[in-house]
């Protein structure tokens, strides 16, 4: 797994044509600026015949730590949006949450640090949904 930078730079390219790609995912921003960066990259990549397996949208929503309401900081439903109207898989929408970051800091993932909690099984849903658009892309090739 390769974790490139927003945009369409030299980067991109370069690794496209320099390994083989089961497939791309362009994590965004629910904004809607982030659409356009989004659709940029992923045309960048169909330009390059690399699969786009889907768009997962990133820091959607942060739940309130006093009532738990869903607050939503930049906006919502971009992500979605920009599956539909570049017709590609939605995969999920992942919160911003303090948890996974202190985890990363540690070295102990969410999934192995708390797995019973909410976010780790939002992970394991968009990493379930990730793994099967992969099958099938690699069943299609
Ligand atoms: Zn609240």
């Amino acid at each position: 797994m390769a974790d490139l930078p927003p945009g369409t730079g030299d980067a991109s390219l370069t690794l496209a044509q320099a390994i083989p790609l089961s497939g791309a995912v362009v994590v965004m921003t629910p904004q809607g600026v982030a659409v356009q960066i989004a659709t940029k990259t992923l045309n960048t990549f169909r330009t390059l015949k690399v699969p786009i397996l889907g768009i997962i949208e990133n820091m959607s929503y942060l739940l309130c730590p006093h009532c738990e309401a869903p607050v939503e900081l930049f906006g919502h439903g971009g992500g979605r949006k920009a599956s539909e109207r570049l017709e590609v898989p939605f995969l999920g929408e992942i919160p911003l949450d303090p948890e996974p970051c202190h985890g990363g800091d540690v070295g102990r993932p969410i999934l192995i640090e708390k797995p019973d909690s909410p976010v780790a099984s939002i992970f394991r849903q968009v990493a379930s949904n990730l793994a099967g658009r992969i099958s099938v892309e690699a069943l299609a090739a």
